[in-house]
C-alpha cells in the first residue's frame, strides 16, 4: 500500500491537469485513527509512512475523516468558489472491531452528499457488507498474481484523474470511476456472493527478540478443514503460520487503546517461526507475565518486555498448549 500510494503519486504528477487541481490527504486507521499527511496539493505533497497496530477501528477512521473535511474543505458561498467535493478512497483489509454504526450514520446523514466515496476491499478478508452500508461504490481487490497491484494501482491513478477532470466541469452528478480491469478487480454487488466471514480469519500475536529488543509480529491464517466420520461431518479450524514480521514501536501507539483480552490456545496454532532478528529458532517463548520472546532453546534467558529472568522449558508431547493474547486483527 504504502509503495502504492508512491506510485500513484509520481504518476499523477505526470498528469498538467491533476497537478492543477489534486491534493492529497492521508487518514490512517488501525486501532485509532489519525490524519498523517495533511491536504497538500500534488507538487508537495510527500506520501507518508504508513502504520500499522492491532485492530480495524472504522468508527475511528470515518470519524477522523470526517473532522479531516470539516477542517480543510473551503465551502462554496456567495462571494467565494469553493473546493471540489473531496473524493475518498476507503481502503480496509480487515473487519471493524470498533462499534462504527454512529460513525456510518452520520456520514450518511450530513458527509455522503458532500464527497463522493469509494471503498475498496483488500483481499478475502475485507468486510464488504459494513462498506455497502457507507456508498454504492465498493470493489473488491484479491491480490493473485504478481502484476496485480500494479494493475490495481494504475487503475486508482486513472479513476483519481478522470475524476478531477469530470468534477471539474460538472458540479454535481455521479462521478465516473476508470474503466475496471476485472481481472484484479471486481465491483462488489451481491452481498451473498461474499461468504460470510467471522472476525477468526486470523491471528496476529506480537513478541519481541530478546536481543534486539525489537517487536515482531507473527501472523496465522485460518485453515478450515471438513472432518467427516461415519457419523458426523464437522467443521474444524486451525490457523497456520503465514509469517514473522518485523515491525517498530508506533505499532503499540497505533494499537486499540485498551489491551487486547482476546486469547488463542497453541495447539490451534501450527508451526512455529523464527525470530526475524537475532534468527533464534523460536520466536515463541512466554514468559511468565505474559508477552512472547524468541529464544535459541531451553535455559535461562532476560525477557525483553518485564526484565525478568525466564528458565525455559522445552515443551512435552503431552503439553496441551497454552493461551496467549492475540491482537484484534
Ligand atoms: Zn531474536
Ligand atoms: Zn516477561
Amino acid at each position: 500500500m504504502e509503495d502504492g500510494l508512491g506510485m500513484i503519486v509520481r504518476s499523477l504528477r505526470q498528469d498538467p491537469h491533476a497537478l492543477e487541481t489534486v491534493h492529497i490527504s492521508v487518514v490512517a486507521f488501525a486501532g485509532i485513527a489519525r490524519t498523517i499527511a495533511p491536504l497538500m496539493d500534488l507538487v508537495s505533497f510527500y506520501p507518508p509512512k504508513l502504520p500499522i497496530g492491532s485492530g480495524t477501528s472504522l468508527g475511528a477512521g470515518l470519524n477522523a475523516l470526517m473532522a479531516e473535511i470539516d477542517r480543510t474543505v473551503v465551502r462554496t458561498t456567495a462571494d467565494r468558489k469553493g473546493d471540489w467535493k473531496p473524493i475518498v478512497y476507503l481502503f480496509t483489509d480487515g473487519k471493524p472491531t470498533d462499534v462504527a454504526d454512529a460513525a456510518i450514520e452520520r456520514w450518511q446523514r450530513t458527509y455522503a452528499r458532500k464527497a463522493h466515496l469509494i471503498a475498496v476491499g483488500l483481499g478475502r478478508y475485507a468486510d464488504l457488507a459494513v462498506l455497502r452500508r457507507l456508498t454504492e461504490t465498493v470493489l473488491l481487490f484479491e491480490d493473485s498474481r504478481e502484476d496485480d497491484f500494479a494493475k490495481f494501482v494504475k487503475w486508482v491513478t486513472a479513476s483519481v484523474t478522470s475524476q478531477s477532470r469530470s468534477v471539474g466541469d460538472s458540479e454535481s452528478g455521479a462521478v465516473p470511476i476508470a474503466v475496471l480491469d476485472e481481472s484484479i478487480l471486481s465491483l462488489a454487488k451481491t452481498p451473498a456472493a461474499q461468504s460470510i466471514i467471522g472476525d477468526r480469519d486470523c491471528v496476529v500475536i506480537v513478541g519481541r527478540c530478546q536481543r534486539a529488543r525489537k517487536p515482531y509480529l507473527m501472523k496465522f491464517d485460518r485453515v478450515s478443514q471438513q472432518v467427516e466420520t461415519r457419523d458426523f461431518a464437522l467443521q474444524a479450524n486451525r490457523y497456520d503460520l503465514t509469517g514473522c514480521h518485523p515491525i517498530d514501536e508506533s505499532y503499540f501507539e497505533w494499537s486499540a487503546p485498551a489491551r487486547s483480552n482476546l486469547t488463542v490456545n497453541t495447539s490451534d496454532l501450527f508451526g512455529i517461526p523464527g525470530c526475524p532478528y537475532c534468527g533464534n529458532p523460536s520466536a515463541f517463548a512466554q514468559c511468565g507475565c505474559g508477552n512472547l520472546m524468541c529464544v535459541s532453546g531451553p535455559g535461562e534467558a532476560v525477557c525483553p518486555w518485564c526484565e525478568k529472568t525466564v528458565n525455559f522449558y522445552a515443551s512435552t508431547q503431552e503439553d496441551e498448549g497454552f493461551d496467549v493474547r492475540r491482537g484484534r486483527g
